[in-house]
This record gives C-alpha cells, structure tokens and sequence, in this order.
C-alpha cells in the first residue's frame, strides 16, 4: 500500500506511522526523522534544513522533494510505503503524483487544545527513532528507550513557543492539503483522540476501503 499521513503535529502521526508500516510489511519513510538525522551529523543537507526546521518553518520544496523522490526510488519502497511528514505544501502532493500513485491519504485530526499538551510531552529515541510521550505512552523505564536503551531526548523543536508555530505553519500550508486529497477522492480520516491502539484500528477500519480484497 501506498500511503500518505496528514494531520498537524501532536496529531500522532508518527507513532502509527510505525505501526501501520509494521502491520502493512512496508517502509516507513518519515523526512521529519531523515532531517533530523542530516542535521545531527551535520551534512550539507543537515546544515541547509537546520534554521528552519528550528524555527518550526518548512524546509524548502526544492530540497524536501529530491529528498523524498531519492528514497522512495529504493529498492524497499517498491512494494509501499508510508509517508510521515511528506507533502506539506500542495507542490509537494503535485510533485509526489508526478512520481507516484497513491492509495490513500489518511488525516489524523484532532482537537487544537490537545495538540500543545501532546507535543510537550513527547519523548523521543535519537537512535531508533520510537516515540514515547510521558503520560500517554511512557518508556518502561522512565527516561530510556524500551527498544535499545538509549537516554530519550525532547525533540528541538517541541518547545512550546516552536510548536505553537508549527501548529500554525501546519494550518497555513499544509491543511490545504485535506482538501487537494479529497477532491481527488484519496482522503480517508482519522479521529486522533484516545488510546495509541483504538486510534490504530480507526485506521485500520478506514484503510480497508482502500485495499483491493486480494491484498487484504
Ligand atoms: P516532523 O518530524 O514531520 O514534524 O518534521 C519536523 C520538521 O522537519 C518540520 O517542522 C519541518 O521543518 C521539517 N520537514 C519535515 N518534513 C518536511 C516537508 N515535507 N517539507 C518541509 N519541511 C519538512
């Protein structure tokens, strides 16, 4: 399945992101999480994405969309996969279609008032990547990554003042796009409240539209 997760931060995108791409046996292709990796190790790519990114602004089109068009062209992605964080402005999602087919695009929505407190809660493992959050779905061991045992870290950009302008740059470019992917009758939505697994199988039920019988 080829699928796109759209939703504004704290939405949860990320955390079923990994789940779906586990259940579905496809990559989970996250250009929040490749950035993030650039920008720690300090690559051309890395150095020209961090300013924006720490100022809760959209990377460049031009850079994002190589970026993205490189790695779904591996071998992995040939069978699926799930973009997290990929489009976010609508000449992305043009850009993605000239690439690309899609199967769905999933919107994870949730209420404004959620999103603050979801995004100064997470937790993140700067080695794998998991996502906790200290109250909704904390570490075994407060602090430490359940998978490899690595300090968790908060994101850079999950500072209150950031998020809020992340929460607003997602309504400027990217909600835009719930209405590009309904027009083309790919949206598919998600209510994001509640438990990590009932939210999961929301998705589930919804994606089942989308799956021809014999790839079920
Ligand atoms: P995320 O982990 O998806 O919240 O992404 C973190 C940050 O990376 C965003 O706030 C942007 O600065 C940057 N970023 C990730 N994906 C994109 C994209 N598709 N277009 C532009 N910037 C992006």
């Amino acid at each position: 399945m080829r699928l796109v997760l759209l939703g504004p931060p704290g939405a949860g995108k990320g955390t079923q992101a990994a789940k779906l791409a586990a259940y579905l046996g496809v990559p989970h292709i996250s250009t929040g999480n490749f950035l993030r990796h650039n920008v720690a190790q300090g690559t051309d790519l890395g150095k020209k994405a961090k300013a924006y990114m720490d100022a809760g602004q959209l990377v460049p089109d031009d850079i994002v969309i190589a970026m993205t068009e490189r790695r779904l062209k591996e071998p992995d992605a040939k069978k699926g996969f799930i973009l997290d964080g990929f489009p976010r402005t609508i000449a992305q999602a043009e850009a993605l279609s000239k690439f690309t087919k899609l199967d769905a695009a999933v919107n994870f929505f949730l209420e404004p008032e959620e999103l603050i407190k979801r995004n100064t809660g997470r937790r993140v493992c700067p080695k794998d990547d998991t996502v906790y959050h200290i109250f909704m779905n904390p570490p075994k061991k407060a602090g430490v990554c359940d998978e490899c045992g690595t300090p968790l870290v908060i994101r850079a950009d999950d500072r209150e003042d950031v998020v809020r302008k992340r929460i607003e740059t997602y309504e400027r470019q990217t909600a835009p796009l719930i209405k590009y992917y309904r027009d083309r009758g790919l949206l598919r939505e998600v209510y994001a409240s509640g438990l990590i697994e009932e939210i999961f199988h929301r998705a589930i039920e919804v994606l089942k539209e989308s799956v021809p019988p014999r790839e079920r």
